[in-house]
């Protein structure tokens, strides 16, 4: 009887784990990467186990993902299977030169998800030398440029976990939550991002702050008192602004100095990366940094489009138009013309932004300079709080497309409008 009871107990506990475990896999939105990794800067070495959950529609048929040339993959697997590889070839993504592309084969509808376990590691100790992704002693800094996690930028965005073993005499960053066990300290995130960019030196101050339901770290070596107030504020009045207009994102943003002298800058949702900054520069060009802080910033709520496609205006247009409302608010509306005059300059005979090249030499042009524009029309059109309310209604309701974009647009302001916009789009 006792016997009896175990085993319907048993089944209970496998019921409710898998239960449990079911809809924690339903409940992901976003692919997820489960990580454990040794470093050792000074030699430049990584050792890497690396669980990715992809999410369906991902993938097609053939799987592509991109990793340093140097790391060497130990042993890979597809949903438990061993995984049929169809070939490696040299990167043909411009950013990360030093990047192997690997193709596998997928077995399987496109309707799952699928599952990668491999292991991986090596010694990095070649890169493009304006890599912004660099490891060793001084300072060590790696993200996709290299990259160093299996990566395809249409995995995009992605939830972390990632447990970092280290020597205790580095201090380590990454964007999320921080836990420290024995030998470890790990990063956790369900907040979608865009990268995952370890940073480690012997010398890391973080300084957090919080800034209304928002939190902020700043993470330097030499900034100075000054630098980091002024940053705070700069950030408090942007996250405030962005707070009264849109619905409750991702609440928590970092300001990283880099301490490469090549590479510059660099954003990610919820993280800039910025390197070369000092006091004197940043209090000369204060207000045109807002425009850059501002339009980073947005990105938290700013990123569900897919950033390899014409539908990336949805992401820019908006990072760059919520900046220029925020110039607008703080230093007035004759600041905020001089930027639209600006980008009508810029953009002047570009073709539409419908459907435009993401990789064409335009591209820079039509997304950041004439699809704020054709918002700044629309706001015009349709007044200032109706476009807000309309930004609000895109990111409640997830838009990550034009057409989910002009149903949302039709529905708020009617055929008449949405049919002028969409003419728009494609002038
Ligand atoms: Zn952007």
């Amino acid at each position: 009887m006792k016997a009896v009871r175990q085993i319907q107990l048993l089944t209970i506990i496998i019921a409710v784990a898998t239960l449990v475990s079911c809809r924690q896999d339903n409940a992901r939105e976003f692919t997820h990467y489960k990580i454990n990794m040794s470093i050792d800067p000074e030699d430049q070495y990584i050792d890497v186990d690396c669980y990715l959950d992809i999410q369906p529609g991902n993938t097609g048929d053939t799987l592509y993902f991109y990793l340093h040339r140097q790391l060497q993959i130990g042993s890979l697997t597809v949903n438990g299977n061993k995984a049929i590889f169809l070939s490696h070839d040299t990167s043909d993504i411009r950013y990360m030169p030093d990047a192997t592309r690997y193709a596998l084969i997928i077995d399987q509808p496109e309707e799952n998800p699928v599952n990668l376990h491999l292991n991986y590691s090596g010694r990095i100790t070649e890169w493009n030398q304006w890599s912004a992704s660099v490891i060793g002693r001084e300072w060590t800094e790696l993200g996709l440029y290299f990259p160093w996690y299996p990566y395809n930028p249409s995995f995009n965005p992605i939830t972390y976990e990632v447990k970092v073993n280290h020597d205790p005499e580095y201090q380590t960053f990454m964007t999320g939550n921080e836990k420290k066990e024995e030998g470890y300290t790990i990063y956790e995130t369900d907040s979608p991002g865009s990268d995952m960019v370890l940073c480690m030196s012997k010398e890391l101050k973080i300084i957090s702050r919080e800034i209304d339901r928002y939190n902020l770290k700043i993470v330097h070596k030499t900034f100075s008192e000054k630098l980091i107030d002024s940053l705070s504020c700069d950030m408090e009045s942007i996250l405030s602004l962005f707070g009264q207009w849109f619905p409750q994102g991702n609440n928590s943003v970092c300001i990283v100095e880099s301490m490469r002298e090549v590479g510059g800058g660099y954003a990610r949702i919820g993280g800039l990366y910025l390197s070369e900054l000092n006091e004197t520069d940043f209090l000369q060009s204060r207000k045109p940094f807002t425009r850059y802080l501002a339009h980073e910033t947005a990105h938290l709520w700013w990123y569900r489009a897919n950033t390899n496609s014409w539908e990336d205006w949805l992401n820019e247009g908006f990072a760059e138009y919520s900046a220029l409302m925020v110039l607008r608010e703080l230093y007035g509306p004759e600041y905020f013309n001089k930027w639209i005059e600006s980008k009508k300059k810029s953009s002047e005979g570009t073709g539409p932004v419908w459907h435009t090249n993401r990789d064409g030499e335009e591209a820079y042009a039509i997304l950041y300079d004439k699809a704020p524009l054709l918002l700044y029309e629309l706001e015009g059109k349709i007044g200032g709080e109706p476009f807000k309310q309309l930004m609000r209604d895109l990111i409640i309701n997830k838009v990550s497309t034009t057409s989910h974009f002009m149903n949302i647009l039709e529905d708020l302001e009617g055929n008449e409008t949405a049919e002028w916009f969409l003419n728009k789009l494609k002038s």
